[in-house]
């Protein structure tokens, strides 16, 4: 007999606490108002000194699945819309493998400006945006979070360990279920992570019913 395998280290991500994205929310809430809350300069963080757009968010207000990213990049910052340059081809390449079109999801960043050179979002930039990313998961009321690479997760989950420790995890989210996997930015720097992406997306499709690709 072989010997018993250990067991798997345990995933040291909290729960996330607090209200639920379904009960708690802000009265007659709306993404128009949150847009609205936010100006049209908003000039809350540094980042407001170099941005083009603000880039809100994109897609169904009231779809099921949810993807956040890190921040814009130049495209985005330049067209106003998440996603929009190689690695955002790239998500609309796995969203439509999902079997779903870019208008079936809903597509947002953690934070809505630019960070020049396309620095990571630093802390107090991430503080600042990140309640209206709350606001706008809870107007939308996914099924499903995807957070893209390790700045959407870890704000997100709160916490500070390696996204390879815990992507493909279900994890609750006040009240919605969050998966984290690879950016698609890392994809195209790393192109055989994109088998792990795609078992983490199998993984949400089938929690949300959609049909899987058949066994070749
Ligand atoms: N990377 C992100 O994280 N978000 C975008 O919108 C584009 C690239």
């Amino acid at each position: 007999m072989s010997p018993a395998k250990p067991a798997p280290a345990p995933i040291a991500v909290p729960p996330q606490k607090g209200p639920s994205l379904f009960d708690e929310r802000i009265e007659n809430d709306s993404l128009d108002r949150i847009r609205a809350d936010i100006g049209p300069d908003c000039t809350r963080c540094k980042l407001h000194k170099a941005r083009t757009h603000i880039v809100f968010g994109v897609g169904n207000p009231k779809a099921q699945l949810v993807f956040v990213g890190e921040g814009p990049g130049r495209d985005e910052d330049e067209q106003g819309e998440p996603f929009v340059g190689r690695a955002g081809k790239l998500l609309t390449q796995m969203i439509e493998a999902m079997g779903l079109r870019r208008q079936d999801v809903y597509i947002c960043n953690v934070v809505k400006c630019r960070p020049p050179e396309n620095r990571l979002p630093e802390k107090d930039e991430i503080a600042t945006c990140s309640p209206y990313l709350l606001r706008q998961l809870g107007v939308i009321q996914p099924k499903v979070i995807c957070a893209l690479g390790s700045c959407a997760a870890q704000t997100m989950l709160n916490t500070t360990q390696g996204i390879t420790r815990f992507r493909g995890e279900w994890f609750d989210y006040h009240g919605a279920k969050l998966m984290a996997t690879y950016h698609p930015a890392y994809l195209l720097r790393n192109p055989p992570a994109k088998s792990e992406v795609w078992k983490d997306l199998q993984k949400i499709m089938a929690y949300l019913g959609l049909d899987l690709p058949k066994k070749r």
